[in-house]
């Protein structure tokens, strides 16, 4: 016998609890199964313990330039490691108990704790219980990927999870993977007092960016002494006393680096492989993301997918913005697309990088007759006053349409001050608009009407 409900949420991440609020609202009875933690990889192993890691690391960073801004601290800094991954914990653990008790409180809304399985289109196991429901919704996240390089399985290696556990400052880690999450850690652990080094397979760090972020982005790194190693065409890994044996077979330089610790950092992949999905029906594409359409529905009907898992965002404000789709195409009788969305994103070393729209390289590629700005942040007055120079600002406009397509900033606030711009391309507005705003001063974000006004046209 199956206990049948009007909708089942599976995954409690970015969006499966919010669909369920606003689905017991409306008067429905739900069910939200969770296999693990409530709040998903966000919460408990991504953006929040990252980012209060950083807010650490920054501070170590700057206690160590103290003596630039005339503050005296009486001896070298160290690091209680202890405490560091304490905090990080702690605030993870206040954001996982908050939603599962906004769940459990929540009104109509039963919470099941277990691995979900598909049994057909409009039944899901957990366990022994057989559930069902004609409103199945998908939200079960991802998951580090683990390349089968050689000898992955013959050493001891961390992932943006386990790496929470570290308490310790490893003596020297070896982060393979130069993009956004192996960056963050990277930068993070150097300034915790470990010795870094980056092994990128392409021939440039966050190679998704344009050539002038990722030297950017390099320059920032190297400043603090992390190397980074690119072209590593055959990664492999073997044991060795010191720890791990990591073959980068770069072009250039040792053929090998020997860590203590070596961090995986290359990709992510959906956890859609023990769902059940085949007993539904669902089509997944060839990297195992569910195939959704451009309102999030799955091949089957009465069956969506949100989140990480489709492939469509890797953010939690790109699953968050799922959940708001879904629910304004079920319940308020809207027509909201992905397609719609603009997409924007931070990557979170020290200066971050905000980014919105298109890169330079995208925008060429287009065809389009582009204007672009750019301004290195040693002309920014709020920089300048920060002694936080490093890095530049990029805007690009199409030059027909007078509108703003893409930008980067890379520079102390850029994850704040790309929103000016977001704001700007939501609203469909030439960019003129906020080239004869008033900007408050003195702020980043006051700078980016000046790179309006100092377009030049691309050649
Ligand atoms: C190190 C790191 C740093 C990050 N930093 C940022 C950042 O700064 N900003 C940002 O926007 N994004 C960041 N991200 C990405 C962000 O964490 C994800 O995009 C976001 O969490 C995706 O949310 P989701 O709801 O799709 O899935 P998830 O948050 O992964 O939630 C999925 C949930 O489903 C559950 N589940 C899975 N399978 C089943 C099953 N069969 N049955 C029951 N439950 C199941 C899982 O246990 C999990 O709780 C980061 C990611 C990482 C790894």
């Amino acid at each position: 016998m199956s206990k049948h409900f009007d909708a089942i949420v599976i995954g409690a991440g970015q969006a499966g609890p919010s669909l369920a609020g606003r689905l017991t609202q409306s008067g429905m009875k739900v069910a939200l199964i969770e296999r693990k933690l409530f709040g998903g990889t966000c919460v408990n192993t991504g953006c929040m313990p990252t980012k209060t890691l950083v807010a650490s690391a920054y501070a170590a960073h700057l206690a160590r330039r103290a003596a630039d801004y005339g503050v005296v601290t009486g001896g070298p800094i160290s690091i209680d490691m202890k405490r560091v991954q304490e905090r990080a914990a702690t605030v993870s653990f206040n954001a996982r108990t908050s939603v599962e008790k906004w769940l459990r409180s929540m009104e109509n809304c039963t919470v099941i704790q277990g691995h979900a399985r598909f049994e057909s289109a409009s039944s899901v196991r957990v366990d022994d219980q057989l559930l069902s429901a004609s409103r199945i919704f998908i939200n079960v996240g991802g998951r580090a990927h683990v390349p089968n390089m050689p000898g992955v399985r013959d050493v001891p290696y961390l992932t943006n999870s386990s790496i929470l556990q570290v308490d310790f400052v490893p003596k020297h880690l070896v982060v393979v993977g130069g993009s956004y999450v192996g960056l963050e850690f990277a930068q993070m652990f150097r300034r915790f007092g470990s010795q870094v080094t980056v092994v990128e397979q392409g021939e440039r760090l966050v190679s998704r960016e344009d050539e002038d972020v990722s030297r950017g982005i390099a320059e920032i790194l190297s400043s603090e002494g992390i190397a980074v190693r690119t072209h590593a065409q055959c990664i492999s890994l073997a044991g060795h006393e010191q720890g791990v044996e990591v073959h980068v077979s770069c072009k250039q330089g040792e053929p090998t680096v020997i860590g203590s610790h070596v961090l995986l950092a290359v990709g992510r992949r959906a956890n859609t492989d023990d769902l059940g999905l085949d007993r539904a029906g669902i089509e997944v594409d060839t990297r195992g993301y569910i195939k959704v359409d451009d309102r999030l529905a799955t091949n089957v009907p009465g069956v969506w997918a949100m989140g990480d898992c489709n492939g469509r965002g890797a953010f939690t404000h790109t699953a968050y913005n799922d959940f708001e789709i879904i629910a304004a195409n079920l319940l308020d009788g809207a027509d909201r697309r992905v397609s719609q969305r603009i997409l924007a994103y931070a990557l979170y070393i020290d200066p971050p990088l905000g980014r919105v729209g298109v890169t330079e390289s995208q925008a060429r590629a287009s065809g389009k007759k582009l204007l672009i700005g750019t301004r290195p942040m040693t002309r920014v007055g709020r920089a300048v006053e920060k002694g936080e120079t490093q890095g530049f600002m990029k805007v690009i406009v199409d030059a027909g349409s007078k509108r703003i397509i893409g930008a980067s900033i890379l520079s102390v606030g850029g994850d704040e001050a790309i929103h000016g711009i977001v704001d700007v391309m939501n609203a469909d507005t030439p960019y003129t608009t906020l080239q004869w705003a008033v900007p408050i001063h003195p702020t980043v974000s006051e700078l980016i009407p000046t790179v309006l006004g100092d377009l030049k046209p691309a050649t």
